[in-house]
């Protein structure tokens, strides 16, 4: 994928703040956080979004939710975070390179308390 951003990460082609790296999957800090911690977890493999997953990505779609609160706890997210996937247009995807943000430290609850 010549032209996907988080391709051009995998490749090194373009820099990022690593969190984490192995032979399926990479974590870095989000260019623009929205809190005070906010990294992603991207699979290395170029799928579009979650929409152009299937059975044969169960595996890695696994290994990716399991890795998620390991890499938290290691931002210092010890009391949780907050995961998110926008996928598609109407899910307010930016970059179609299937990603999980991981957001946390100082964060709003999603449901309003009044
Ligand atoms: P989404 O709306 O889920 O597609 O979000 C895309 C996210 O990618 C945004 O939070 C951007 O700040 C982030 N982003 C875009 N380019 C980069 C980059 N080069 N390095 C790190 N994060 C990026
Ligand atoms: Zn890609």
């Amino acid at each position: 994928m010549d032209n996907c951003i988080f391709c051009k990460i995998v490749r090194g082609d373009i820099p990022c703040r690593k969190v984490y790296d192995d032979g399926d999957l990479l974590a870095f800090h989000d260019i623009n956080p929205v809190a005070k911690v906010h990294f992603m977890l991207i699979p290395k493999l170029h799928l579009g979004s979650l929409m152009d997953a299937n059975e044969s990505h169960t595996a890695l779609l696994g290994k990716m939710l399991l890795l998620a609160p390991k890499l938290a706890k290691e931002q210092g997210l010890n009391n949780g975070f907050r995961t998110i996937i926008n996928t598609g247009k109407g899910g307010g995807q930016e970059v179609y390179h299937l990603h999980i943000h991981i957001i946390g430290g100082n964060i709003p609850p999603m449901v309003r308390q009044d």
